[in-house]
């Protein structure tokens, strides 16, 4: 198909969520409840009000005719009375703050003198206040690609909604977890040319987001939403892709679902639609209206002046010399690449920095195990979270774990949610062998066995042991112990 010719548009939306310690506008934690009772339901019915305008806003019209009760979940120890809106936002996250400065710093944006955060009226009811805060930070940027450069219209820091948990009928229930989790947002302008092209653009927003080492790695944490138009019909979107794969599908599909429209005389309607999983779209609501911001006079406005010099001190290293260390480090090339690509990057350094494991061992969970329980189990690895890989790196550390059972307990974790991975690797009775319980096994395969050389005690103590011991110990163990003097039976 020749794009050019009928009139395609296409423009981008990344969202990624932050790995901030702290939400953007309280002192809560990022971290998301997956089990647990909430400690508190509100219960809300969303009332419209009519903008500064006085207009009626078709997008606020459509979810307030539906009259929905709306129902939100909060857990004492990751909300606070920011989130459900009975205080004001407390001061901005500065970390989140210099995280997307970075991250505009990449796109060669031009950062704003003067921050101001903004309400944006949101009307699905995902967020108790009824808007979104946000703040610009950086405009008309740039991203390098196969095709030319690709314009980067603005990059801004927003506050995470509540996620959907469950709809029927007469409610929606929202969970207050993710609400006020930092997440930027990078908005794509001109220079898009196919469907395939905008796969390419939205990983390499993905790419250099990470590259900060403060990216979210879990599910839901990036949001892709596809704006579509072609000549003779209109601008349309498409919200949520859940993934890259899926982008230039979408796209196709949107073109044709214009074109046979066009094509029997009809009228494109500007509308948001949502996406299926097979990369159809259906109808969500009608695109909201312009000038649905209003400034946040809770906090006040911030010059960025004072953290430019720290921000271009403290821009993350490329690709390339990230791989070079990787190398340095002992990964192979290959691993080595597939690391830098990899969404666990900024979680491979901190790791291996804090623990004494080998750098490889440490890779090779991120790169290979993660991947095989993904796809050749089908399970869901984003529910692991950063302490869950310390823990288990610690216990290899500490040998109270062997690697070959890694695969095993991340298993057992990713099905019991609720459970810590040393409660895993009990429950697997890997709890590791003491030295002295290994020298008892060691001390009776060789009183069995009294004929039989090092090397077959070895064999028979490790098939006895299994996953329990560090196959190392076991020879080092055995050596020790043959060439001390043998008791007498
Ligand atoms: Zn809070």
């Amino acid at each position: 198909m020749d794009y050019d010719e009928i009139g395609l548009r296409v423009g981008i939306e990344v969202h990624h969520s932050l790995d901030t310690e702290r939400k953007l506008f309280c002192s809560c934690p990022t971290l998301l409840k997956t089990k647990d009772n909430p400690d508190l339901i509100l219960e809300r019915k969303q009332r419209f009000v009519a903008g500064e305008t006085g207009e009626i806003d078709a997008a606020a019209f459509e979810e307030t005719k539906k009259g929905k009760k709306i129902i939100y979940e909060a857990y004492k120890d990751c909300n606070c009375l920011v989130e459900t809106d009975e205080e004001p936002p407390h001061a901005l996250n500065v970390e989140a703050l210099k995280v997307t400065l970075i991250i505009a710093e990449l796109f060669h944006c031009r950062i704003v003198d003067e921050i101001q955060v903004m309400r944006k009226t949101i009307v699905d009811g995902s967020l108790p206040s009824g808007f979104q805060r946000t703040i610009l930070i950086g405009v008309n940027g740039w991203v390098q690609t196969s095709q030319g450069e690709v314009e980067i219209e603005a990059i801004a820091l927003e506050e995470d909604s509540g996620r959907l948990v469950a709809s029927d009928k007469e409610s929606l229930t929202f969970r207050l977890d993710r609400l006020g989790t930092p997440e930027v947002e990078v908005a794509v302008g001109k220079g898009i040319k196919s469907p395939e092209h905008a796969r390419e653009v939205a990983k390499k927003i993905g790419d250099t987001v990470r590259s900060t080492g403060k990216a979210i790695v879990r599910e839901g944490s990036v949001r892709q939403d596809v704006n579509v138009s072609i000549k003779g019909g209109d601008r349309v979107e498409i919200k949520h892709v859940p993934s890259l794969s899926l982008i230039p599908a979408v796209i196709e599909r949107e073109i044709t679902r214009q074109q046979t429209i066009i094509k029997a005389g009809k009228k494109v309607s500007r509308d948001v639609r949502k996406v299926l999983p097979d990369g159809s779209t259906e109808f969500l609501r009608p695109l909201a209206g312009a000038a649905r911001m209003y400034p946040e006079t809770d906090i006040i406005p911030m010059a960025t002046g004072p953290l430019l010099g720290w921000v271009r001190k403290n821009l993350p290293e490329t690709p390339e010399k990230r791989l070079q260390r990787y190398v340095k480090k002992g990964l192979s090339e290959e691993m080595a690449r597939q690391m830098v690509d990899s969404e666990y990057l900024g979680l491979f350094d901190r790791v291996s920095a804090k623990f004494k494991v080998e750098p490889a061992l440490i890779a090779g969970v991120f790169v290979s195990t993660l991947r095989d329980l993904e796809r050749r189990e089908g399970l869901n690895v984003s529910i692991l979270a950063e302490k869950d890989f310390e823990e288990l790196f610690y216990l290899l550390k500490g040998k109270r774990l062997v690697k070959e059972a890694i695969p095993e307990v991340l298993k057992l974790k990713i099905g019991n949610p609720e459970i810590k991975i040393s409660d895993a690797v009990k429950k697997l009775g890997l709890g590791g062998l003491s030295d002295e319980e290994l020298a008892a096994i060691i001390a009776k395969k060789i009183k069995e066995n009294p004929s039989q050389p090092e090397g077959k005690i070895v064999g028979f103590v490790m098939k006895d042991v299994r996953g329990n011991a560090d196959p190392a110990r076991v020879i080092q163990l055995t050596k020790k112990m043959f060439n001390s003097p043998r008791q007498s039976p």
